[in-house]
């Protein structure tokens, strides 16, 4: 029998779920997705659109009872409420899950019980809490929000003694959390899988650049020598063994400076990072998503080329509305667009692959080429 799959959130992660969704009319017949924009990405292919806010209680519980089985985009549904439907429904990654890794102390909390190397890290509880702690964790030190932050905006890096009263003040009223500042070499992630019965695949490790706190660029496979990249891989397979989550998981991690890799954020959800994937391997993220939350065999995860992954991001200087990306998509290059009409500053608009279709090995001259179509984008008020 096909189903119908609820998706809190229908931005372009849910666009490509949907996308996928399609391709597997034996599976899924339907697609629903619960997000507050009109038109959203994932409407926009196709999918059936409940408008209302990610956390309304009785939107979600409308959404559940038109699907069979929930899964998110966003890590920012109301997990309360997610757990009451549990029962009814059958939801993925579980609401316990999500809980968790909403709340960054919590799921910091879990992965050291767990002997997953995490950075140092403790609960603020006041002002003076912060003072305290401070001098044990020395400067730099980073102040985080624990919920509701993305994108580096919930975080404060103190330099000095000067600045912990603007740090702290800056999350007035949130609960907060301090952690070691990490000198990392570099930025990797894991994207892994596990399907309702327990199966675990996880993707090559990437390498991801990033730029103002977002994501720019996604390297396939990282740049780093195999003993990291299996110390990596097994850190991925623990933390999704001990989760016990169903779905495609993104595993962000540091790679210090001495080669020690301790895992920075957790997302419940397909990935950024994990976009090259749709031209790289053989299945998806996307599919791959779907396949672990329907209970199907995961499928495989091998890089058939080396692709990075460059996002397409709102230029600072522009808001509104913009005339169609041109890129000439020939010689290894695919272009991604998420059917968002307007741009503003830092918005993600879209993404390109570019695909090492003639097996060079040569990255250089692929990032070259990456960050030469990068500027060749041209956005043109319409
Ligand atoms: P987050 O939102 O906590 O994942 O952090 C966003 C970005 O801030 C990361 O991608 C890192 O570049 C940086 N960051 C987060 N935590 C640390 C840390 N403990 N040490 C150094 N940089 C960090």
């Amino acid at each position: 029998m096909t189903k119908t799959l609820g998706i809190i959130g229908g931005g372009q992660l849910g666009m490509m779920l949907t996308e996928a969704a399609k391709k597997m009319p034996e599976y899924i017949s339907d697609v629903i997705v619960l997000d507050p924009t009109p038109k959203c990405p994932a409407a926009r292919v196709g999918a059936k659109q409940i408008i209302a806010d990610f956390k309304d209680k009785n939107a979600i519980v409308e959404l559940s009872l038109q699907s069979d089985l929930i899964t998110y985009e966003i890590e920012s549904g109301d997990s309360k409420v997610l757990e009451s439907l549990h029962g009814e429904v059958s939801i993925n990654p579980s609401p316990s899950t999500l809980k968790i890794i909403q709340d960054k102390f919590l799921q910091k909390q879990f992965l050291r019980q767990n002997n997953i190397p995490v950075a140092e890290f403790d609960a603020i509880e006041s002002l003076e809490d912060l003072e305290r702690k401070i001098i044990q964790y020395q400067y730099p030190a980073l102040l985080k929000a624990r919920r509701d932050a993305y994108d580096g905006r919930g975080n404060f890096k103190i330099e000095d003694h000067s600045q912990i009263h603007a740090a702290y003040q800056q999350f007035s009223g949130r609960d907060t959390m301090i952690e070691k500042f990490v000198d990392f070499k570099m930025e990797v992630s894991v994207i892994a899988a596990r399907n309702i019965h327990g199966e675990i695949a996880t993707y090559p490790l990437v390498e991801n650049i990033h730029k103002n706190n977002i994501l720019e660029i996604t390297i396939a496979p990282a740049r780093v020598d195999s003993k990291i990249s299996a110390e990596a891989d097994r850190i991925a397979k623990k933390t999704m063994d001990v989760l016990h989550g169903a779905g495609v998981f993104g595993i962000e991690m540091f790679v210090t400076k001495d080669d020690k890799v301790l895992v920075n954020e957790i997302a419940p959800r397909v990935h950024n990072s994990g976009h090259h994937t749709l031209q790289s391997s053989k299945t998806s993220q996307f599919e791959q998503h779907l396949r672990a939350i329907l209970g199907l065999p995961l499928g495989s995860t091998n890089l058939k080329h080396t692709t990075i992954m460059c996002n397409i991001l709102g230029p600072s200087d522009f808001f509104g509305k913009y005339k169609p990306i041109s890129l000439e998509q020939k010689d290894g290059v695919y272009l991604k667009m998420y059917h968002k009409d307007e741009a503003k500053p830092q918005r993600k608009l879209g993404h390109f692959n570019v695909v090492d279709e003639h097996d060079t090995k040569d990255v250089e001259k692929l990032l070259e080429k990456t960050r030469q179509i990068k500027n060749s984008i041209r956005f043109i008020q319409n």
